[in-house]
């Protein structure tokens, strides 16, 4: 996708997904399994560090960041009220 086309998308949907809702909605068997996991066991004294999972998501072409992590388990990123 050129960054043109990624604009106009990104402007058709409002309130898009973030990294880790792009990650759920695409994702599945395992990967979706072993993602839901990580999302509820990861960040401030948990196995798994926010900026280890967001890493772990660019490696499957979905750009994040620890911030943006932190952000969907506080519940307070794109993707919206859960
Ligand atoms: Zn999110």
């Amino acid at each position: 996708m050129s960054f043109a086309e990624a604009l106009t998308g990104a402007a058709k949907k409002p309130g898009g997904k973030c990294g880790a809702g792009q990650g759920l909605a695409t994702f599945t068997g395992k990967d979706h399994a072993a993602l839901v996991d990580a999302l509820a066991g990861c960040g401030p004294g948990h196995a798994v560090s926010y900026s280890q999972l967001a890493r772990a998501l660019k490696t499957e072409g979905i750009i994040t960041t620890s911030y943006g992590i932190g952000r969907h388990v506080d519940g307070s990123c794109s993707c919206g009220p859960r």
